[in-house]
């Protein structure tokens, strides 16, 4: 029976089911050989790849034994199959991602904990150790031995000596399950707009079959709310629902709302799970015990059985988008895995991608908008200032309009929030005497200064030095100096200039992690915070209620991406997004934008609001360019440590490249950042019209190439978000 295997090969293996053993479904995890070891595979309903000649019987090997784990859906299986040969990645890779729970597959060992035995006598010896952990059970609870021990704080060996002692007891510790979020938990009034929205996704949830609707509102006019409604009707129905957010917008926040709608929490799927957890997720998704699963873009690939919606939140998000080993979008697979498992999708924004937006607009998808904020607060107003008029003092990033609304807004009792989509204190280092510029040694990058960790960092690969005292190259002293801002000199100016307010600085490689990111935002909440600076991360899902000013301290940050087609709508989306944060729940909020191009039109349609022109403009300009949704993309990066080697090989691809009227291949060019860790990156772009199958032009190409050997290597990135 054909298996397949989760390693980078595109075929199944044919194995023998012992003699008299029952049939196997597919879908079923089995142990087999292979090679010289045993791996974990899955038992596929036919074959797959170059398995047409007949293997030899006597060669054929013994699959070792079905696994005592709940079967892949079928649906999985078409799914993993649908993503490989659209992403041109070998199907192995793909199923790979859907066992990314290793946990999942170990011997569920019953676990085991100890409990005090009431009335025993006490032991001849008792130590401080003793008596501690003994006072601590007293309360007849089940702890784990580790548990107790760390409570108590002595060593294993005390527990175990209680037990030999019969003053405590093992006992099995039940496996926890999964609360069931209740749809009736809790009921929310809602206004005649938000009540129509309601209206489409319960019914698109009741039509039981595939559709993709946009909810398209403004931030805070309750797109969560009324899609809330949408995962109470899947829930009614018997179906499992999946909520997707981009991974930093996964809050406590979010979750206790979810609380507060459902009764209990959802299960959450996210990278910084501990690896039990994660097994234990992936086993309640597959036995249908998790009805509702929030989670990053990964939890599309959990198997559910039951899935009846998949609502994908901040649906324009790039962190949808993943570029390691399979290069996908996971908004678009959530669409593919409505129209494989004929069930609901719904794609919510506040700025929803111009994919998404043409969709609607030629009715593939539906769209429902929410005009108005749930407060019936304004979207704050929003004011440039020109920062060729009106420029910040030296060696300072903030325009004297900017501070003084700061310095305002805190006389109000208000928070501010300054964006700088900048990590680290400056993004160039230079040495005043000789002019020498730090750079990666690795990579085509400057050295980011973090002033915070004394170190000097490189973005794209990690490589890191403490700031040294004296320039390298001339040896002069102390005469290094920091060019542009990152997020903390912008802080460092705030505090220089308030002294006395509160301030929250964000930026992920300050926070190391999802818990501490939860409780900085929960005291921002609580309006402690007065100031919040932070990049991207602050950009969002969150909701800050006393959020009156905005300000953006470099709004041109992302109109230079060259190469980049959705440069101009991502700068829409993020400074939207940002200035959006302000003013949500009373009227009087505000934005500033710092900028040399107030008139480029990305800034007059953010500055007067207008969404529609921009859209238009945004949506010609592809349909003209034949840029997505009107044409599709796809990018060949060649690489190697020999740039020699990188080179030849990247003119001998385009050499290869099929003939076609209608297919246009651009490069090989160098990579904007040419050498990232070491490796020289050539690029080439493949652009077709919509309705060309660049799949099959994509495969045809690839056949006809040489084997890549040695160090070389070529990426295929289908639908590319990144051109660096
Ligand atoms: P969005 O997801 O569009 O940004 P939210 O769903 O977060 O909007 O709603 C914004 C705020 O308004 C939240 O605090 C939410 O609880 C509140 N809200 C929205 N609609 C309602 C409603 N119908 N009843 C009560 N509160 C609501
Ligand atoms: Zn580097």
């Amino acid at each position: 029976m054909p298996v397949l295997l989760p390693v980078a090969l595109d075929q199944t293996y044919d194995y023998l089911l012992p003699p008299g053993a029952p049939d196997l479904p597919p879908g079923t995890f089995v142990v087999v050989p292979f090679g010289p070891q045993s791996r974990i595979g899955i038992v596929w309903d036919g074959p797959v790849g170059e398995t047409g000649k007949p293997v030899d019987p006597k060669k054929m090997k013994f699959l070792v034994e079905p696994m005592d784990v709940p079967p892949l859906p079928l649906l999985s299986l078409r799914f993993a199959e649908w993503i490989a040969r659209y992403t041109l990645t070998p199907l192995g890779m793909v199923v790979r991602m859907m066992m990314s729970a290793q946990a999942a597959f170990e011997p569920q060992r019953p676990r085991f904990g100890v409990r005090r035995v009431p009335d025993a006598p006490t032991p001849p010896r008792m130590t401080p150790a003793r008596t501690r952990a003994l006072d601590i059970a007293a309360d007849g609870l089940v702890r784990a031995k580790s548990a107790l021990a760390a409570e108590a704080q002595c060593s294993a060996g005390v527990v175990d000596g209680l037990i030999e002692a019969g003053n405590l007891v093992e006992v099995a510790i039940p496996e926890r399950t999964f609360p069931h979020p209740d749809p009736r938990h809790h009921s929310t009034e809602f206004t005649a707009d938000q009540a129509t929205a309601v209206h489409t996704l319960v019914s698109a949830v009741d039509g039981d079959t595939y559709s993709v609707t946009l909810l398209d509102g403004v931030t805070g006019s309750g797109k969560t709310e009324v899609y809330f409604e949408a995962v109470a009707r899947a829930l009614e129905r018997g179906h499992q629902a999946l909520i997707m957010l981009p991974e930093i917008a996964l809050t406590g926040q979010f979750m206790s709302r979810f609380q507060q709608r459902f009764g209990c929490l959802p299960a959450e799927w996210h990278s910084a799970l501990a690896p039990p957890e994660r097994g234990r997720i992936w086993r309640g998704v597959a036995t249908g015990d998790v009805r509702v699963v929030v989670g990053a873009r990964s939890a599309l690939f959990l198997p559910f059985r039951e899935l009846g919606l998949i609502v994908v939140d901040e649906e324009h998000d790039q962190g949808f988008k993943q570029d390691d080993r399979v290069h996908y979008q996971a908004r678009d697979m959530a669409v593919v895995r409505g129209s494989l498992g004929k069930h609901a999708v719904v794609l919510a924004s506040a700025t929803p991608s111009i994919e998404s937006h043409v969709n609607a607009r030629t009715g593939r998808y539906r769209h429902v908008i929410l005009p108005g904020r749930f407060s019936g607060a304004e979207l704050p107003e929003i004011t440039p200032i020109d920062l060729r008029t009106e420029q910040p003092d030296k060696g300072k990033w903030l325009a004297p309009r900017l501070v003084e609304a700061l310095r305002e807004t805190m006389e109000r009792g208000q928070q501010s929030l300054l964006f700088l989509n900048r990590r680290g204190y400056a993004p160039l280092t230079l040495c005043r005497s000789c002019g020498h510029r730090f750079e990666c040694p690795q990579c085509t990058a400057w050295l980011v200064e973090h002033r915070f960790r004394h170190r000097l960092n490189c973005h794209h690969c990690g490589f890191s030095l403490p700031i040294p005292e004296k320039c390298p190259k001339c040896g002069e002293k102390d005469s290094l100096v920091a060019c542009g801002p990152g997020v903390e000199r912008v802080a460092e100016e705030v505090k220089e200039r308030f002294p006395e307010a509160r301030i929250a600085l964000l930026s992920s490689d300050l926070i190391p992690s999802l818990v501490e990111m939860r409780d900085i935002i929960k005291t921002i909440e609580s309006g402690e915070t007065e100031i919040i600076i932070g990049t991207q991360m602050v950009a969002k899902g969150h909701h800050f209620p006393n959020l009156a000013t905005v300000g953006i301290v470099d709004g041109d940050l992302g109109l230079s991406m060259g190469a980049d087609p959705r440069a101009g709508e991502r700068t829409f989306q993020l400074l939207h997004q940002v200035t959006g944060r302000a003013g949500r729940t009373f009227a009087q909020g505000r934005g500033f934008i710092q900028t040399h191009l107030p008139e480029h039109p990305v800034m007059q349609a953010i500055i007067k609001s207008d969404r529609e022109e921009f859209l238009n403009r945004e949506i010609d300009m592809r349909r003209r360019g034949l840029l997505p949704p009107f044409g599709r993309l796809a990018a060949l990066v060649i690489s190697a440590r020999e740039k020699e080697l990188a080179d030849k090989f990247a003119r001998e691809v385009a050499r290869r490249a099929p003939r076609s009227e209608r297919i246009e291949v651009l490069g090989p060019a160098e990579a904007p950042i040419f050498v990232v860790r070491g490796r020289h990156r050539w690029r080439l772009l493949v652009k077709a019209p919509r309705e060309l199958d660049i799949q099959g032009y994509l495969r045809e190409w690839l056949a006809a190439l040489p084997d890549i050997k040695g160090d070389l290597r070529l990426t295929i990135d289908v639908d590319p978000y990144s051109f660096l």
